[in-house]
């Protein structure tokens, strides 16, 4: 695929939350009527819609104080620790970090103490052991079912049909599957049926990648073959950071704002920095898609260690494809 080929790669900065114009809109008139009356029904679905499937800070769900306390008490809402300590030590609850090393203490404005924050994912806003993180309990949302939402029209080689077809197979067996393919295999567009079959059943999709660069390039590219689907683009930097779209394109690093979001994960260069390198990076994608899910993982130089996975048949089925022809397929069932 082109992208790999890009000399020009720039890697995930992370970088403060901001909410789109759009949302402070939104969430403006549900604040007013908060105050007086019940929130309705139209209400509480575009807060769902808002904040399903997501874990955040305090700071990172913007809406007055009343109406978050109104969410808290009635369950909407559910906090859970930030960062867990036992015998082990801490653990951030946001990253996994587990690393003594990337914990420090400051006095604390908000409980008066001592308060252990998490280094590890601070650029993202700190984490302190004393504020929750917060997830949103109910109701969830629905994704709609999209009737044929591609409107992609290229055709795939008889290597790229029967490798999608598998890609199909593993959406609906809802397992783990390894694309192994080279460079210019045409990774995008085999992934364009089983995206479409996912649609189609109302189901949300990530495609997680390590690079900016890849993220801003996608974009255009699906939103050009699924006119009809909401995509949105999250990367640091990018105007939008709601992450409320059925097809979402992102940073790994974006996923630690992720929690049971996505039916289908599909996670660009496993191989590549800094996914290979950051061990919360797997940590936020594994914890970024539903119980059940599909994942699929893509890789153009898969490691010793899934090489080793393949054989040992862990991943249901590894392709291996070139950029003209397929050399040869490996499938371990
Ligand atoms: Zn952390
Ligand atoms: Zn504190």
């Amino acid at each position: 695929m082109a992208y790999h080929e890009s000399k020009s790669a720039t890697y995930e900065h992370i970088s403060s939350p901001a909410i789109s114009p759009d949302e402070s809109i939104a969430i403006h008139p549900i604040r007013q009527s908060a105050q007086s009356n019940p929130l309705t029904k139209k209400e509480i679905s575009l807060l769902a819609k808002r904040f399903s499937g997501k874990l955040l800070l305090r700071q990172e769900i913007e809406m007055d104080e009343l109406l978050f306390s109104h969410l808290v008490s009635i369950h909407a809402f559910r906090p859970v620790p930030s960062i867990i300590t036992s015998w082990k030590g801490e653990t951030c609850q946001r990253c996994g970090n587990q690393s003594k090393a990337l914990f420090a203490a400051m006095p604390c404005r908000k409980c008066q103490k001592r308060c252990i924050y998490c280094r590890k994912c601070i650029e993202m806003g700190r984490v302190l052991a004393c504020q929750p993180l917060y997830e949103w309990t109910s109701p969830t949302i629905h994704w709609p079912s999209i009737k044929d939402p591609c409107s992609w029209r290229g055709s795939l080689t008889a290597a790229q049909e029967y490798a999608s077809n598998r890609l199909i197979q593993a959406l609906h067996e809802r397992g783990e599957m390894l694309v192994w393919a080279v460079c210019g295999a045409g990774k995008t567009e085999m992934l364009f049926p089983v995206i479409t079959e996912a649609l189609k059943q109302g189901k949300r999709i990530c495609i997680a990648t390590p690079r900016a660069d890849v993220v801003r390039e996608l974009k255009p590219r699906l939103l050009q073959a699924f006119p009809k689907v909401s995509i949105q683009a999250l990367y640091g930097g990018s105007e939008d950071k709601t992450g409320t779209a059925q097809l979402i394109i992102a940073t790994t690093h974006q996923l630690l704002r992720f929690k049971a979001a996505f039916d289908v994960m599909i996670i660009d260069e496993i191989d590549a920095f800094p996914y290979n390198k950051d061990a919360s990076l797997p940590f936020a994608s594994n914890r970024a898609k539903k119980t059940p899910s599909t994942t699929i993982y893509l890789t153009a130089t898969p490691r010793k260690e899934h090489q080793l996975l393949i054989q040992k048949s862990s991943f249901r089925m590894c392709l291996c494809l070139s950029a003209i022809t397929v050399t040869r397929f490996l499938f371990h069932n």
